[in-house]
């Protein structure tokens, strides 16, 4: 019985040589049917039922399932009952959903009409709630589960929280745990009976069975660094461990998101072989069937348990993150990890339940569906196999599919109920899983209970589905946004640092890094290098005796040579065929590619970015090399401004000149990538100016683009003291633009100065500035907490609020203000603060010693203004440029905190009577730059999109990150001349429009096609 993967599945060939099998699964398919035919229908699908109607109805309608569902999510908060009615209508009111006058007839009929629009909707939603959950209270819960008992079901507890975003918050889910196992187990000794269920012909199993979710035993799991994330998590999990060894319980692992999979798997492989846990507590895992993965991992996984002669058990399940994984993967544009077809994830368990079932004597089999096909096929598999049929377990959620639940007890095989226990809050995100998966239009469920499909249909064996089907449909297509003419874009994928190869890269090119340090960079002129009789050491922020490199100290008359090769290069640059300079940036962006970990390892080291964010700068990087690339490609191609007979009028660009690019460090590759690229595109030739905080950066583009073959004069490396040679380029007559990130007050002086014009000048200066922001999101009542802590933490906090996008004023309003408050400070407690380079650290040092002083001596003037709230702790190491980050409350409107840009980790919060007074007090700035508000109110949403005054809003989501194409990025007032960053319109500013004019017609005639 130890057949080794792969292990073959029913396919058409091999049902020859199994001829009895398929026959065998339909019979006890029938067998179960018939069983389920003669009970009572779920009252979630009884027509009968009031439940049922609903279900009906969002079955029916895409709309009304999305909308229904919203309002069950946001329900538990909306404390007052005209709180409850304003959302009833914002969802569900007669203008939201048009709904066919036969179901508002069905529904009043079915007395929802009182639950829909009037009084007693929270406790009809509680009700349904109560199907899949045994609420809070230890007398229900218990009392559920000892009726359980006697009814011959076992069961596994589960406990349902809101997301653990602290450390506090995970010290008290592990609490709970403990809690739960010790009232459990005083309970289960009372009982009189052993559950039938937890007897088999191995000896009787645990019945206290717990499953833990990893996920709320450590608030900070970051991909890159997994090993911290296991070291935590165990240290909250030993405990458990101890006490279920003590209390005989069993431990099972379910298995939540993609990127939890690999970190859940080493988790149980670590701990279960620490000494003290290498016999007990009993413990087992959840595995995914819909993870392309999972047969690999499984295979795996009993040869763990088959090695250590320990006998494990597999919940086998199919997966309950479907949506959110194909989500996720096509917004990363990473591999999608699941199947695509619904048959493709059945034939999966069918394959891996004969694995289980076939490895039996390591593997105890727990089957964790609801589907009777996929039962029938394990019967079957074990009848074949003469499998004892209590050596396995089926496994079903709580309040789902009771007539199979009969079944299968009826049937003489052992059931485990899977039964969530906590508050109705936390617990809506579950109840809304549970009815997505009870009308979701391929679950068995729906088409059993609901649709009523055929008994053929349901039992028909996934392969015919998948052979039956066009291959194309087995892969999920990425949808592209983009409507180039002549290339597509894609954003270039961000490292997915779970994959264990990627971190090692990303640790090796640190240590390679490291190794090239101290070097001096010349400028760069017609492709030339230029030493220079200064040279400014470029420091590591994380230590200041540890220099990355010096970078030349261009004087005037540097910069006047790098100006006058700019302006001899360009004509013939600017003559080349727009596709030619695209092709040279397509290069850029494959070399950029290449040197991917090298350039994020000096951003670590130069920049203190950590991985992540370093990451993200450099795809940003590739993203604006594509696609300026893929824009310029279209813009070659003369646009038709009108289609008339007789006539031709199309549109051309042209570049403007010779410009100089101002950069920051805070994008320390992308920002100067991204001007760069967009104006040499367009067939200019430029000044390159990268920051004296982060020259090697700047240099090591420079190499690029002499790399990529671009002719020289065309880019020009100008490193040096801005306040003069940037300064004077901004003002020399013969500069046609300027393209500038940074503070205001120098972005304000380059405006003012290139409004001069000089004598001898012949163009107009056209100026791109993009300047700071003063940013605020708006936290409104009913905002679902565990996203709205996440999303301030890492909008404010992530490298370290240097970000002229990051968050630095919240609005909370006053109902959510105390407990946002709560778990926000919790959640600022539990960030990692450290260098950059070591990977899980979120926190690292500020950009310079001057930068450090600027931000620590406007905290300390803050607490004059407003009450100091919390205050982090940094590492005390006097080489490096910490600054801890900060929190203030009751910050006034008026006050220097409220309304100036820091640029460093502290966020001001101000609490709002109403949504009305949030609103302005969030355009209460002088700056448009990003915002963002969490609401899961309709109305507030709409009126936020309609009235925040910001260039870039995000709702319900963090404020940073703006991706390419997707999200242009820049902002308006103060913060820039309203030019986007990453859009298609942004080339536009590096050109000059044109436009020409033919008659066609000669002599009265016209062409058929003209030009
Ligand atoms: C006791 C128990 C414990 C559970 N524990 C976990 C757990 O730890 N982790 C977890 O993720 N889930 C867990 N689940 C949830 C489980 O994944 C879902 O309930 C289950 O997938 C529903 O499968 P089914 O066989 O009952 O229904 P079916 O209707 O046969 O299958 C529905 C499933 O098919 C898959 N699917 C749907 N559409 C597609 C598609 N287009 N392409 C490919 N696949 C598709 C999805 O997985 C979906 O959930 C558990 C379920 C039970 C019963």
């Amino acid at each position: 019985m130890s057949a080794s993967f792969p292990l073959p599945v029913t396919t058409p060939e091999n049902k020859t040589r199994q001829p009895d099998l398929e026959a065998l699964i339909q019979q006890w398919g029938e067998k179960i049917l018939a069983l389920i035919d003669a009970a009572e229908t779920p009252s979630l699908f009884s027509k009968k039922g009031f439940y049922g109607t609903l279900m009906e109805w969002a079955m029916a309608d895409e709309h009304f399932k999305t909308q229904l569902f919203r309002f069950v999510d946001v329900l538990p908060t909306l404390s007052s009952s005209s709180e409850i009615s304003r959302h009833l209508k914002e969802y569900l009111g007669d203008d939201q959903v048009k709904l066919s006058p036969a179901l508002r007839l069905g529904l009043k009929a079915a007395t929802g009409a009182s639950w829909l629009f009037g009084a007693g909707v929270k406790a009809q939603v509680t009700g349904m709630a109560r199907q899949f959950m045994l609420g809070n209270d230890e007398k229900e819960i218990v009392g559920t589960l000892r009726k359980l008992n006697e009814q011959g079901s076992a069961f596994t507890v589960d406990i349902l929280g809101e997301a653990v975003v602290s450390e506090a918050e995970a010290d008290q889910f592990a609490q709970r745990y403990l809690d739960l196992m010790d009232l459990l187990a005083r309970q289960i000794g009372r009982w009189p009976h052993p559950c039938k269920s937890n007897e088999s012909p191995r000896g009787q199993l645990s019945p206290l069975n717990l499953s833990v979710k990893i996920s709320a035993l450590y608030s900070q799991i970051q991909p890159a660094d997994p090993d911290t994330a296991i070291d935590r998590i165990s240290a909250r999990l030993r405990p458990i461990l101890r006490r279920a060894s003590e209390l005989g319980a069993f431990i099972n692992f379910d298995m939540e998101s993609y990127a939890l999979k690999d970190l859940t798997l080493r988790l149980f492989k670590t701990i279960f072989d620490e000494p003290e846990f290498t016999l007990s507590p009993a413990c087992g895992l959840a595995m995914q069937a819909y993870l392309k993965d999972c047969e690999a991992d499984l295979n795996d996984m009993i040869s763990w348990a088959r090695t250590r002669r320990r006998r494990i058990t597999v919940r086998l399940v199919k997966g309950a993150y479907w949506d959110y994984e194909t989500v996720i993967a096509q917004q990363q544009h990473w591999p999608v990890p699941v199947f695509a077809q619904k048959a493709e994830t059945d034939a999966n368990f069918e394959k891996l339940s004969l694995a289980l079932l076939e490895n039996e004597e390591t593997v105890h089999g727990a089957f964790g569906t609801h589907n009777v096909r996929s039962i029938a096929h394990v019967l079957a598999q074990a009848e074949r196999l003469r499998i004892d049929q209590r050596n396995f377990e089926f496994q079903m959620l709580y309040g789902m599919a009771d007539p199979i639940k009969s079944a299968v007890l009826d049937l003489g095989y052992r059931l485990r109920e899977y039964c969530p226990v906590g508050e109705l809050l936390p617990g809506m995100a579950y109840l809304v899983r549970r009815l997505l998966e009870n009308t979701s239009n391929e679950g068995f469920l729906a088409n059993k209970f609901a649709k009523g499909a055929s008994r053929d249909e349901l039992l028909k064996p996934p392969i015919a589905e998948i052979m039956g089907r066009s291959p194309s449909l087995s892969t999920i297509q990425y949808q592209s946004s983009t409507t180039f003419q002549t290339s597509p874009f894609h954003n270039e994928p961000h490292t997915d640092f779970t994959i264990a190869s990627e971190r090692q890269r990303m640790a090796a090119a640190i240590q390679e890094q490291r190794k090239k340090l101290g070097q001096r960079r010349p400028l760069i002129i017609n492709n030339k290098p230029v030493p220079t009789p200064d040279w400014l050491p470029s420091l590591n922020p994380a230590n200041q005796s540890e220099v990355i490199g010096y970078a030349a100290q261009a004087t005037v008359a540097e910069a006047e040579a790098a100006l006058a090769a700019a302006r001899a290069a360009q004509p013939d640059w600017g003559r080349r065929l727009p596709a030619d300079r695209a092709a040279q940036l397509e290069k850029m962006a494959s070399l950029m590619r290449r040197d991917k970990a090298a350039l994020c390892a000096l951003e670590i080291l130069e920049a203190g970015k950590n991985w992540a964010e370093a990451d993200a700068d450099v795809a940003e990087a590739i993203d604006f090399c594509k696609f300026y690339a893929a824009v310029m490609r279209d813009l070659g191609c003369p646009q038709r401004t009108q289609t008339i007979p007789g006539e031709s009028n199309l549109l051309h660009w042209w570049p403007r000149g010779a410009g100089i690019i101002i950069a920051p460090w805070n994008f320390p590759l992308a920002i100067l990538t991204g001007m760069t690229t967009a104006a040499v595109v367009a067939g200019n030739s430029v000044i390159m100016k990268p920051s004296d905080q982060t020259p090697m950066i700047g240099a090591r583009l420079m190499d690029l683009f002499l790399e990529a073959g671009f002719p020289p004069g065309v880019v020009n490396l100008l490193t040096g003291p801005g306040g003069k040679i940037g300064a004077h380029l901004v003002a020399h007559p013969q500069i046609d633009f300027i393209a500038f990130t940074g503070s205001k007050e120098v972005g304000l002086r380059i405006w003012e100065s290139a409004g001069h014009t000089a004598p001898g000048q012949v163009n107009l200066k056209k100026v791109v500035c993009e300047m700071g922001g003063k940013n605020c999101i708006i936290v409104d009542n009913d905002a679902d907490l565990d996203e709205a802590v996440v999303g301030a933490i890492s909008s404010g906090f992530s490298y370290q609020g240097q970000k002229c996008s990051a968050l630095s004023r919240l609005v909370v309003l006053s109902d959510a203000y105390e407990k946002f408050m709560d778990r926000l400070i919790a959640a600022a407690a539990s960030m990692r603060v450290g260098p950059a380079e070591v990977p899980g650290n979120m926190i690292g040092p500020v950009i310079s010693r001057h930068a450090q002083q600027r931000i620590l001596a406007l905290i300390e003037s803050g607490k004059q203004e407003a009450k100091l709230a919390w205050q982090g702790t940094v590492p005390n190491d006097p080489n490096a440029c910490y600054v801890p980050p900060t929190l203030f409350t009751d910050v006034p409107a008026q006050s220097r905190l409220f309304r100036e840009e820091i640029f460093g980790p502290v966020l001001a919060v101000t609490r709002s009577r109403d949504f009305d007074e949030a609103l302005q007090l969030a355009n209460d700035s002088e700056f448009a730059l990003t915002g963002g508000c969490y609401s899961r109110s309709p109305i507030n949403i709409e009126r936020a999109k309609a009235e925040m005054v910001c260039g870039n809003l995000y709702i319900n989501r963090s404020i940073t990150g703006a991706m390419v194409e997707r999200q242009p990025f820049g902002g308006f007032k103060m913060s820039g001349g309203g030019t986007k960053a990453g859009g298609r319109e942004y080339i536009q500013n590096f050109l000059v429009p044109r436009v020409v004019t033919e008659n066609c017609l000669r002599r009265g005639f016209a062409p058929a096609d003209e030009p």
